[in-house]
């Protein structure tokens, strides 16, 4: 498979609580149309790294340049990334007072100025491509977590990113709900998304990633193709990591 220019670049990133480093000088960056799973022990940076590239946290040192925009202080940078990045997060984060409709709808509207009859042309597609359509009007409290993330899922999409972001998508979900959100997540991929999934789920990271990355302590320890890392990862921590979870 071949995989197009760097869309999302991060240079030596550092990201500080106080005293304590959570990102320390990360460097990596990410292929148009890649899929790359991003997995290690808790507490290790994970979420950090995410949460820096589409700005919902700031980093204290070095650069992140997704397709072409600099974050730095300029709010013009950050409003404009936060239109090519969507987030999925553990735990859904859908709008309960409102509708499914409703919740794909809104940023559509008020970001891209779209008209109420196109955001929800646009949001009814996605909905049938989740599953959903049947469930446009009921509220996310009538739905399950699998379908809930399924939602939040393609309200991520109706911004039309061009990178999606995910963070333990199906870690909050009951294990017979897990399988139908992968199911969508790799339709996702199969479609030429660029993807950054933070994940346990090492079938779908062996199946589905281009690239896996192993985070540790704030850094990355090791990165490579998913059948040469799992089978015989050369990093100690990596081992442990793995031989704890399997
Ligand atoms: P992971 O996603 O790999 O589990 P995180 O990126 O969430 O790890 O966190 C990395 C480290 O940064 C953890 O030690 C965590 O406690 C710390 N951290 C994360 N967010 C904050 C915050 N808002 N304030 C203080 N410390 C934080
Ligand atoms: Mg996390």
């Amino acid at each position: 498979m071949s995989k197009g220019d760097p869309i999302i670049t991060v240079d030596k990133v550092v990201k500080r609580w106080g005293s304590f480093t959570a990102l320390n000088e990360v460097s990596v960056s990410f292929k148009e149309g890649e899929v790359v799973c991003i997995i290690g022990p808790s507490g290790s940076g994970k979420s950090t790294l995410l949460r820096t590239i589409n700005r919902l946290e700031e980093h204290d040192g070095g650069r992140i340049v997704v397709d072409g925009i600099e974050l730095d202080n300029d709010t013009r940078n950050i409003d404009a990334v936060r239109a090519e990045v969507g987030m999925v997060f553990q735990s859904f984060n859908l709008f309960t007072h409102m509708t499914v409709l409703d919740n794909i709808t809104l940023a559509p509207q008020r970001v891209r100025k779209w008209k109420r009859d196109q955001a929800e042309a646009v949001a009814r597609q996605l909905l049938e491509r989740v599953g959903l359509l049947a469930h446009a009007h009921k509220y996310p409290s009538q739905l399950s977590g699998g379908q809930q993330q399924r939602v939040a899922i393609a309200r991520a999409l109706a911004m039309q990113p061009k990178v999606m972001l995910f963070d333990e998508p199906t870690s909050a979900l009951d294990p017979e709900m897990v399988n139908e959100v992968l199911l969508v997540m790799r339709d996702l991929a199969k479609s030429g998304m660029t993807m950054l999934v933070v994940t346990h789920e090492m079938g779908f990271a062996r199946e589905v990633a281009d690239r896996v990355i192993f985070f540790d302590g704030g850094r990355i320890v090791e990165e490579g193709d998913p059948e040469p890392f799992f089978a015989r990862p050369n990093h100690p921590r990596a081992q442990a990591f793995l031989s704890q979870i399997k």
